[in-house]
Parts: C-alpha cells; structure tokens; sequence
C-alpha cells in the first residue's frame, strides 16, 4: 500500500476532455457496457490544484505533460526534480530552488554548502546552485 496514494482526494476535478490535446474522455462509470475499449480515452493525469487533465499520450509529451501550476507538476514539486527544460512547460520555466535527491549522489558539487529553507517547498535542504538551475 502506498500511503500517499491512498491520502489522495477521492473527489475529482470534472472529467470531459484531456486539456493537453482536447480528446473527449470516455465516462468512467459507464461501467458494464461492452463496447470497444480500445476506442476509448481516460484521463491519465489529473492535478488537483489547477485541475489540469492529461490523456496517456499527453502524460508522457514534455510539451503537454505539464499542468498549469508554476511549482509544480501534478502535485510534486519542480524543487524535488532534477533540472530540465520542460519544467513548467505551461507557466513558464521554474526558475526557484531545486534539491533533487537523486543529484546529492551524482553532482555533489553541483549543492550549495549549507542547508537552508527552499523557496519552494519551505523545507530546509542543500540546495542546487545557480548555475546548476538551468536543465
Ligand atoms: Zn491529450
Ligand atoms: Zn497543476
Ligand atoms: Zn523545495
């Protein structure tokens, strides 16, 4: 069990159509009906803060993967993830801080050398500096 997950919402955003292509989404409770499921689109994606909802494909494009938020994507905070070009693709690029785990292992150097508060999340960590910001 993922506790996260499972301390989502249980209420969604209403559902009709992806807002990164604009495919209309199948109904989710039309349930027992036995047409064609192959024909049929369900949301992938859906942020509750901003309420943007991708389709599969749009869940994967870097271009129409991102949700309206400036801060984060989907819920998780562009300070946790490693730089890259598309981040904020909808609002602009996130230029805040970053401490993405995973580079504490592969760029050691690439963190400042005090822990402080992140201008983002609001916890305290060793951030990236500047000139690592740029994905
Ligand atoms: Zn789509
Ligand atoms: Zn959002
Ligand atoms: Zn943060």
């Amino acid at each position: 069990m993922n506790a996260e997950h499972a301390a989502r919402p249980a209420t969604q955003p209403s559902i009709t159509e992806c807002t990164g292509c604009g495919v209309s989404f199948a109904e989710i409770d039309s349930d027992e009906e036995d047409e064609d499921e192959d024909e049929k689109t369900y949301p992938d994606e859906v942020c509750d803060d901003c309420g943007y909802i991708t389709c599969e494909s749009c869940a994967c494009s870097h271009y129409r993967g991102s949700c309206y938020c400036q801060n984060s994507n989907f819920g998780t905070p562009y300070c946790t993830r490693a730089p890259a070009w598309y981040h904020g693709g909808r609002a602009g690029s996130y230029v805040g801080d970053r401490h993405p785990e995973e580079y504490v292992y592969e760029h050691p150097e690439a963190f400042e050398t005090t822990p402080r508060q992140c201008g983002n999340c609001g916890e305290v960590k060793l951030c990236l500096k500047k000139e690592w910001l740029r994905g």
